[in-house]
């Protein structure tokens, strides 16, 4: 099905992209996944659909998001134009809204009675919650007990958005035990339930879907450079956590002569346990479901995880980042926590703009990349999302309060 000489891959019949992905799943969920991709497929050909979705993306979401010349960080760094795509605008505030739609209305379509998942931080949930208010379906969420009390403003909107917030007790009541009970959850009653996953990660078709959802972050990017500029960019960047935030920058543009950087978060240190680099650090093995590079122990277990945004946090990687990787065709390098909080000030004073802590590290990036390069180079940087959740917790780290 693919393109001949297209890097803009569909995933083979089993997904995989390259040798990553799959559907690494018990073989009675097998029908369950193959039933989401078959529809999936029907669905979004459908106009009605479209129809829909496009609409929500333009006068709920407010795309086409802007891509705003970012002239005093340009001037002041003195070196390449950099450009940002303003995902920050987004109702709600990130690019998850951008696949949580595209999901929530899959699920409605498909007669599924409830949108499932787990969050971590609770940005996921927020963003899933809200699309399942939009489009009128039942939403439960899956939650450790800690973070809970870490995230509490986030708990509040998920329950004001109607969702149902499940507190998780087990283990170390944080994420992973949430992707646990979401997924136990899911499995009892998967014929009525659609698993809103937050990336591009997962068993086939997930990462495929998520993919094309988020896509639409590129494909306008390509259209306001080509107008303003007339002519492409030079570079891409954006930070990996999953994946699909870069991914939906990078897809558009996989076949043209732009250079492409994915930014991971290096954490504290480059010790296990201290970062979360996983396509600069991990090596091949499974997780969630398929694939992919992972940050693993002898016994292919996933090691434990940190980076200052939480949205980066995470072991593996998209399937498509790790075929990319190995491909050569994206660069993936790391910004660790002090760097990327450094870059969350520095565009807050220098632009007016406070970016989330994950888009920071893309920033941050950016910062030190920019001023090697001449005048005429274009570079496009991913503001995944904004700050607001973050100014609680970095004004502690700064001590300003
Ligand atoms: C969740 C999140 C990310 C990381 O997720 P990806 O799938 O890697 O994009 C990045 N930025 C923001 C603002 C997020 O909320």
């Amino acid at each position: 099905m693919n393109k001949k000489n297209t890097l803009q891959t569909t995933p083979d019949k089993d997904g995989y992209f390259g040798k990553y992905g799959g559907q690494i799943i018990p073989p009675q969920l097998k029908p369950i996944f193959d039933d989401i991709n078959e529809a999936y497929t029907k669905i979004i050909a459908d106009s009605d659909f479209q129809n829909e979705y496009q609409e929500l993306l333009k006068n709920y979401v407010g795309r086409p998001s802007p891509l705003y010349f970012a002239k005093n960080l340009t001037e002041k760094l003195g070196g390449a134009k950099i450009y940002l795509k303003r995902e920050d605008l987004n109702h709600t505030g990130a690019h998850k809204i951008n696949h949580c739609l595209g999901e929530a209305l899959l699920a409605k379509k498909m007669g599924k009675k409830k949108l499932l998942a787990e969050t971590g931080a609770g940005q996921h949930g927020v963003a899933l919650a809200t699309a399942a208010a939009i489009v009128g379906i039942d939403c439960e969420i899956h939650m450790g007990e800690i973070d809970i009390v870490k995230q509490a403003p986030n708990v509040i909107r998920m329950k004001l958005l109607g969702a149902k917030v499940v507190p998780v007790s087990s283990g170390g009541k944080c994420l992973k035990d949430a992707v646990d009970s979401a997924f136990a959850a899911f499995v009892k009653d998967p014929q009525n339930i659609f698993f809103g996953i937050g990336s591009v990660v997962g068993p086939h078709p997930y990462p495929m879907m998520i993919r094309n959802f988020q896509s639409v972050v590129g494909r306008e990017a390509k259209e306001q450079i080509l107008q303003v500029e007339n002519k492409l960019p030079d570079f891409l960047l954006a930070c990996v956590g999953g994946g699909s935030n870069a991914i939906g920058l990078f897809h558009e543009f996989l076949d043209d002569k732009v250079k492409m950087i994915g930014v991971e978060s290096s954490g504290k240190s480059f010790k296990p346990g201290e970062h979360a680099a996983t396509l600069t650090l991990g090596s091949p093995g499974e997780i969630h479901g398929m694939f992919t590079y992972l940050l693993q122990n002898d016994k292919g277990e996933p090691l434990p995880v940190h980076s200052i945004a939480s949205g980066l946090d995470y072991p593996g990687i998209g399937p498509i980042h790790a075929d990319l990787k190995d491909k050569n065709r994206v660069e993936y390098t790391t910004v660790n926590d002090q760097e990327a909080l450094v870059a969350f000030q520095e565009l807050s004073k220098v632009e007016g703009i406070i970016p989330a802590l994950e888009s920071a590290h893309a920033i941050a990036y950016v910062i030190k990349f920019a001023p090697k390069l001449d005048k005429d180079k274009i570079i496009i940087v991913n503001l995944s999302g904004r700050g607001d959740k973050d100014i609680d917790f970095v004004a502690k780290q700064l001590n300003l309060t």
